[in-house]
This record gives C-alpha cells, structure tokens and sequence, in this order.
C-alpha cells in the first residue's frame, strides 16, 4: 500500500517551498512523526505534518519515498503541532523552518540506528527515598494567591513586588500541580538562566525528592548533547519540572500542566532573529491550546499584560488575564526611598555628585554593599582629537567604536570590531586624544580613586568590582564573580542593566542610577516603561534582607536633570499601578500598543537607497491590496533603521499598523506572496524580515 505523506522539511523562511512536501511511505504515518527524507541530494529530518497535502498527487510517478522513520521518538502531539502552526502563521514564518528550529539541532543528523543507541542509554529512572524539602511558612499574601491559582483556570499575571516571595509561588503552585495529577509536568520559563544561577539550586532542592532526572534546564548556553538530553526527557514525559528560557516554550511537553513566566516584562523572552517570536505570548496561546494553567509574574509588569489584566468594566470586553498581588515584601521588609540628586546644582561635568558620594562612604563605612547602576559598558562611549576633531567612528556602522581602557582597545559594539588605542589621532597626529562620556569601567576606575581612603573592617582596601558584558564574557565568569558579590567579598559593585535583573544580594542597601535621563525622552515609545521597570527593580536589589532597623533603611539614588519628571514621582511611590495608567493614558491617545498592533517590514542593502526602494514599493503593492480596507491599516513610510549601518550593510524599516488584530495577521499573510516577488525584482536587497509585535522602533 503506497501512502501520500505531507512533510515539513528545514524550508527556508520565505522560500516558495515554504508549505510541507508530500513523499511516499509504504506504511501510513501519523502526524508529529519524525522521518528521514530526501530533499535535493541531500537526506534531511523530516516531520509528518497533520494537513494532508495540499493538491493531491494523481500520479505519485515523481514523488520521493521516506528514508527511514525515527521509531524509537513517539510522535509530537496534535497539540504541539498546532502550536507549531500557529506560530508559524502568526510570526510569518514557514511551518518547516520553524519546526525545525524548534527540535533540539543534533537531532537534525541523527539515523534512527542512533537515536536507538541514544534512548537505549538514558539513565533508568531512579526511585528516590529523599524527604520532602521543607518549605517556608507562606505569608498571608502568598496564601491568598495560591487559593485563587487552586480555584480559577487563569491566565494570571502575578504583580508582586521585588522581595514579595512570588519564587515561593511558583515553587508551591508547582508542587500542586504535580502532586494533583501522576504525570503532570511544569514548565518554568525565565529570563537568562546564567543571571539566577541561585534559582536553579533552589528549584533542584525543593523537587529533589522527584529525583534528579525529573529537572531539566533548557537554554541556548547547553552543549548540543545537553540539549538533546532535555528535550528527549521533556517529550518522553520523564521531565516533570522543565526550567529553561524562551526557546523552552517550544519544547514537547505532552503532559503540560503549568507554565510560570517568571519576571514576565522582560524583552528576552522576544526572539530577536529568525522567527521573531514571544515566549510570553507564545505561553498564553499554548496554555490555552493545551489546557495548562498559566502564570505570568513580576515586580513591574509589561504594559500589555497589565492592560490585559485591567479590572472588569461592564459593556467592554472582558480582561483576558486575572490579576493578583503581593505588595508586601517578605518578613515586612521596607522598600527603599528614592533620593533625587539634582544635576542642574552640580558642577558641570560632574559623574558622581557630592551629596551621593557622602551617602556612600557612609554606608561603605558600615559595611554595606553599594550597587552603582550605568547603562554604558566600556570606558568611554566616544574617544576624540581635540585638534581636528576626529572621533572613534567605526568604519562598517553608523556608531562610535567605544573605549575599553582595561584591554586599551577600541571596540564596536555591534559589528565588534576591535582594534589597539591609536597613541595619536589617526586623522591629523595630533597626540592629545581625550574621551566624551563615561562607561562602568571609568566609573570603577574613579571610585577607586574617590574611595581609596576607605578600609574594610581587617585594614583591606575595598574591593570594586564591575559586572557587565565585558567582564563576564568568559564562560563560567559571571557565576563566580556574582558568587562573590553574594559572599561579601565584594562591597561596591558597578554594572550595566545585568546587575539589576532577579539577584538576591543581602547586603546591599544602597543602589544608585547615575545617569538614567537617556530614556526620558527616546524615540522609542516603550523606553519609559523599560526605564521605570530598571530602576524599580535596581531598587529592589536593595534590603532584600528583612533585619533592617528603620536608622539602616535602605536608599535608591538617582542623579538627573529632571528631578520632577513624573516618572520618578511614580518611582519614588513605588507606584507602579500610577505609572501604568499614565502611560497606558498616553498611548491610548496616540494609538499605540497595547491599543494597536504592529509589524516591522525590515530589509537590508549595500545601500540605502536600494532598501528603502524594495521596501516603498512593498508599500505601494500593500496598499494596493488593501484597496477599501486601507483605512484600517496603515503602511508608514520607509525610514532608515535608528542604527543605520550596521557591518557595512545598510538597514531600512517600515512600520505597519492596525486597530485589529485580526485584520494585520490577515493583511500580512496575503502580503507575503507581494514580498516574494518584490524580493525577485529587487537584486540588490540581501534580506528582509518581518517583525510581528516588535518590541524596538
Ligand atoms: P521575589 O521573587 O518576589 O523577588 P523571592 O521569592 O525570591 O521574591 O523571595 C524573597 C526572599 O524571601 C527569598 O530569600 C525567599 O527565600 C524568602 N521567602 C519567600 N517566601 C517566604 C516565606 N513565606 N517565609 C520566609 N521567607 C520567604
Ligand atoms: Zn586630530
Ligand atoms: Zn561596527
């Protein structure tokens, strides 16, 4: 008996074969099965689709057969497919590409006699005789929430404050859930694992009666056999408790009956090439599709979800997540005041101003951590000639190659293009070179200086050390050098946005912003919400330890010209709820997300103007096939990208919106077809992508 099989093979993202294949197989195959096929002259992995194939073959004479079938992997579930299909759509990708980014890389050249030899060797699943790890008594707050998640289906968003023990939640709800039901499994997504290594112990400790192979992480930091091991554990059901990052949204989880979105704001979770997808938003479709309860949480919660879970008003649609809270922290911990330093009173040029410099030593002096918070790594941004003028531009991007004083290069950070410090200016020889601002190594540098005379409690000096991408580029260095901010080894630390994320650090009471005014006034309408969430959760970094004496209180500093700003009235109120509603006032009137949808249409070039001319006439065939509905979506222009130029190659943008939802998603899949064709006329475009709900502008 000879079958018709659809296949989705690796297609390339815009590829006309962008739909599954159809080959032959001797013996019926149900959807979500792993095959080998052929594709070209090569033999490649294959998944059997669940749409039957498109235009059914009358003769099979030119059809190709399938290789061989993977056995030893059960087939994907319906349910994963559908997700797969979804997302697919929904992020303008092809079904096969996506699929296949989605299933671990090394299974991508592994026979079935392999995969055999593979399976055949997991480890048995032990029984484990460990006790129960004790858990903390729950506060009031985390009792409150947890009887809600026991009684309502969800989706939640968790607004808690930083210290409120929302961890305790998802460790508790998690317990439940796979104590309710024999096989349920959980998934915990977060950020960057590398940021919470303490949170992976944690998790291990409080599951290690399930024993050791029923926790497994999965992030884009494991080995391809790592990987493997993860994703074949998850999808063959012996992963209760899977803790990864957003590719781990993706992962076959046939028994999912949680998914935690940990610090739920946080743009990691938006993949930022290929298929440009949202793990957040990814989990809330999948918690649906599959019945899993999901739980979204933080201290400063993303507009969206925040407007998503607004309270119920009668005659409007209904909010689509539950809200719950936690505005207390743990053990009635008290949250830091908020000192505004005004800069307009200070000395031009000043970097760190008198009255936070004696803040500093005072508490440096009580043997207290200070967290000192730039969002600039490097020396200096800009290295210049005071004679001619020159400056450290890069000569592949439209961006200043910046100064690293420590290595004594000048390094792009976005093309990375290294090279040694000129001794004189490259332009005129002149050999006075100075720098224009400042980043955390010159920061760490004029603190030493600022705070040489202070000692540590053994006659010591202090010790300053910075955290950013820089110095932790090294693997294993980021671990070890927060270890030692943890120990107290460590009593000022300097850093970049990294250091404000998720840490549990005791002794820190002090955390100063030096320069935050940036993003007041950006171009990108999201910069003010990212803002306040980087102080609010900088500031959350400080007196997590809850034996603090009201004289110890803990403190967050802010040096800016604009000290009224409502922003940091709102900040210093800890008040989030104020600030949302302002902001979410502000976008409703200008029409922008969560009151609207966009897509990004990005294309590349050598010039310019040839990705602007691909991207005008896509605009032209858009609004041509828009015809009537034009006056719901709009097509703006094309523009330069904010970083033009980027290796040389030239980047343009256009912005496409609607009120509806429905209406961009139908209006972008028709359009493909456009670009397709588009791409074929214009030669001298290297790439295009589409961005379905970016996050950047
Ligand atoms: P969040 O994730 O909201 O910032 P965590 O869950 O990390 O907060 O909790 C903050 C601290 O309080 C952690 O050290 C945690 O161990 C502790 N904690 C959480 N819940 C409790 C509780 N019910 N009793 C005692 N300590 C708790
Ligand atoms: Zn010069
Ligand atoms: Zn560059």
């Amino acid at each position: 008996m000879r079958h018709e099989i659809s296949v989705l093979v690796p297609t390339p993202a815009y590829s006309r074969l962008s739909g599954p294949l159809t080959y032959i197989s001797e013996q019926a195959l149900p959807p979500g099965c792993l095959v080998r096929v052929p594709l070209g002259s090569r033999d490649t992995l294959g998944l059997v689709w669940h749409q039957a194939p498109e235009q059914p073959q009358t003769s099979c004479a030119n059809l190709k057969t399938i290789h061989s079938v993977l056995h030893g992997i059960p087939p994907l579930s319906p349910h994963w497919l559908k997700l797969i299909d979804f997302a697919a759509h929904y992020y303008q990708r092809s079904a096969g590409e996506f699929a296949m980014a989605c299933l671990p890389p090394s299974l991508r050249d592994m026979t079935a006699l392999q995969i055999e030899r593979k399976l055949s060797r997991l480890k048995p699943l032990a029984t484990v005789s460990v006790e129960k790890a004790l858990a903390p008594a729950l506060t009031p707050e985390q009792t409150q929430v947890l009887m809600q998640l026991a009684a309502h289906p969800g989706p939640f968003l968790l607004h808690g404050n930083t210290g409120s023990g929302k961890t305790e939640v998802y460790l508790r709800r998690a317990a439940q859930v796979l104590e309710d039901t024999p096989q349920a499994q959980v998934l915990l997504l977060v950020p960057e694992i590398n940021l919470t290594p303490q949170l992976e112990a944690r998790v291990r400790q409080r599951f290690a009666h399930l024993g050791d192979a029923a926790i497994v992480a999965m992030h884009s930091g494991m080995t391809p056999a790592q990987r493997l091991n993860s994703w074949l554990s998850a999808h063959l059901g012996r992963a209760r408790l899977v803790l990864g990052t957003r590719l781990a949204v993706l992962a076959s989880v046939p028994h999912l009956k949680l998914i935690v979105v940990d610090e739920e704001h946080d743009p990691s979770y938006k993949q930022q090439e290929g298929a440009r997808y949202s793990a957040r938003d990814l989990a809330v479709y999948r918690g649906q599709l599959e019945g899993a309860q999901v739980l979204l949480g933080s201290a400063t919660p993303s507009l969206e979800s925040w407007h998503h879970s607004r309270e119920a008003v009668s005659g409007q649609p209904a909010p689509r997540y539950q809200r719950l809270s936690m505005p207390s922290r743990v053990g009635n911990g008290v949250l830091p005041t908020l000192q505004r330093v005004d800069m307009n009173n200070q000395p031009r040029k000043t970097l760190i101003s008198a009255p936070l410099l004696t803040a500093m030593r005072e508490r440096l002096g009580r043997q207290e951590q200070v967290l000192v918070l730039l969002n600039r790594r490097g020396y200096a941004p800009v290295l210049h000639c005071t004679e001619c003028g020159w400056k450290s531009e890069c000569p592949h991007c439209s961006a200043y190659r910046v100064f690293h004083k420590g290595d004594r290069t000048l390094r792009c950070h976005h093309c990375s293009l290294t090279q040694s410090v000129p001794s004189v200016c490259p332009a005129c020889g002149n050999q006075d070179i100075g720098v224009i601002g400042h980043g955390t190594e010159k920061i760490e540098e004029l603190l030493a200086e600022l705070l040489v005379d202070l000692k540590r409690p053994d006659g010591s000096p202090l010790c300053i050390a910075r955290i950013d991408a820089d110095s932790t580029r090294l693997k294993g260095e980021l671990v070890r050098q927060l270890a030692q901010v943890h120990d107290g080894h460590v009593d000022v630390l300097v850093g970049t946005q990294m250091v404000a994320k998720g840490h549990d650090f005791r002794r820190v009471r002090m955390v100063a912003a030096l320069n935050p005014d940036g993003a007041l006034f950006s171009a990108d309408f999201r910069a003010p919400e990212r803002l306040f969430s980087l102080l609010l959760q900088a500031a959350g970094r400080a007196g997590r330890d809850a034996q603090l004496s009201s004289a110890q209180a803990c403190e967050m500093w802010v040096q800016t010209f604009h000290p009224a700003h409502p922003l940091f009235e709102a900040l210093k109120r800890h008040d989030f709820a104020g600030f949302a509603t302002q902001q979410l006032q502000e976008r409703e009137q200008a029409g922008l997300p969560p009151f609207s949808f966009q897509a990004l249409l990005r294309a590349e070039a050598r010039t310019q103007q040839a990705a602007q001319d691909f991207l005008t006439a896509a605009k032209a065939w858009g609004e041509a096939r828009l015809g009537a509905d034009a006056a719901s979506l709009r097509i703006y222009p094309a523009v330069p990208m904010s970083m033009q130029r980027v290796a040389n190659v030239e980047r343009a943008q256009m912005l496409v919106e609607s009120y509806s939802r429905k209406q961009l998603q139908q209006f972008l899949s028709a359009w493909q077809e456009d670009l397709q064709q588009l791409r074929g006329q214009h030669k001298a475009v290297q790439r295009w992508a589409m961005d379905v709900d970016p996050l950047a502008i």
